[in-house]
């Protein structure tokens, strides 16, 4: 990989890179398509990163359909999908991991320990094999972006961190592996978090701004739904992503629920900066 990366920047191309663990989905496609916007040559690493799973998750039912997600990353224009064996990923014991402080202390890093580590740990080792010049990642999981941003400014890489905001079903669902593993009534259920979203930007809009009251009117709105479990519900920062109390420019309200075995994920920014 690196070969061709380092002919690519011989020849004055600029590489783009998309991280993901496969699947696609048109979430997926539209990284791609921005990727393919802003640089010469894009790369789409396709790696179920098992140092991110904890146990009892999801690793070993990840959904995985190599052949399908070739054909739809060829038709988007990729040049190159890296989709490196795990042997060659991880040479056993890892001692090496990377920790980003304090932004992985709350929402998904709570719940899931060590999560954000392997996402570090994975983007660090893929931007040092494809050394791109752009990476572009999904607001859905904004938490990563965050933690992405930051590592790459501490460290000090020259690689630009492009965002690119969630893609949602016509219905509004956010588009997400993950959401394979729903039933057709847990299809249905799974709306709730785009409703408790637009509710809330309604609110919003409205003037409203005590971040507290909002949290238990989401959180409300959820639980009336049966099957479902509210993991958290919080008003952050969307730079520090600290608590917040009231809803600010650049506030965002980040949800994650259980639904049966699936977790799912969703958030907004409430007010956005000028
Ligand atoms: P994943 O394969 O789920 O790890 O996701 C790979 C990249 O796609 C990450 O940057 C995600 O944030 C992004 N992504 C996944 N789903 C969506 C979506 N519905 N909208 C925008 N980006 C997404």
């Amino acid at each position: 990989m690196t070969v061709w990366s380092n002919d690519q920047i011989t020849h004055g191309r600029t590489i783009g890179i998309v991280p993901t663990m496969g699947f696609f989905h048109e979430g997926h496609l539209s990284l791609m398509r921005l990727a393919k916007a802003r640089s010469d040559v894009v790369v789409v690493s396709l790696f179920v990163n098992p140092i991110q799973f904890g146990p009892g998750e999801d690793l070993d039912r990840y959904p995985r359909d190599f052949e399908r997600d070739i054909t739809l990353a060829t038709g988007e224009g990729v040049d190159v999908v890296f989709a490196p064996e795990t042997a060659a990923m991880y040479p056993e014991p890892i001692l090496t991991t990377v920790h980003v402080g304090n932004l992985t202390d709350t929402l998904c890093g709570k719940s899931r320990p060590g999560h954000f580590d392997g996402v570090a740990t994975v983007v660090a080792k893929i931007f040092n094999i494809v050394k791109p010049h752009l990476a572009v990642f999904g607001e859905k999981d904004f938490q990563q972006l965050a933690v992405i941003k930051r590592l790459v400014n501490d460290l000090n890489w020259d690689i630009e961190i492009i965002a690119h905001p969630i893609v949602r079903e016509s219905d509004g669902l956010a588009m997400s592996s993950r959401n394979s593993y729903l039933s057709v009534d847990e299809r249905n259920t799974a709306l709730c978090l785009s409703k408790a979203i637009r509710y809330a930007r309604s609110r919003v809009r409205e003037g409203f701004r005590d971040a507290d009251v909002l949290i238990e009117e989401i959180g409300r709105l959820l639980r009336e739904h049966a099957g479902v479990t509210v993991e958290y519900v919080q008003v952050v920062d969307g730079q520090s992503l600290h608590d917040q109390q009231v809803i600010d420019n650049g506030s965002v309200l980040a949800i994650a629920v259980r639904l049966g075995r699936t977790r799912l994920i969703d958030n907004t920014i409430l007010l956005q900066g000028d």
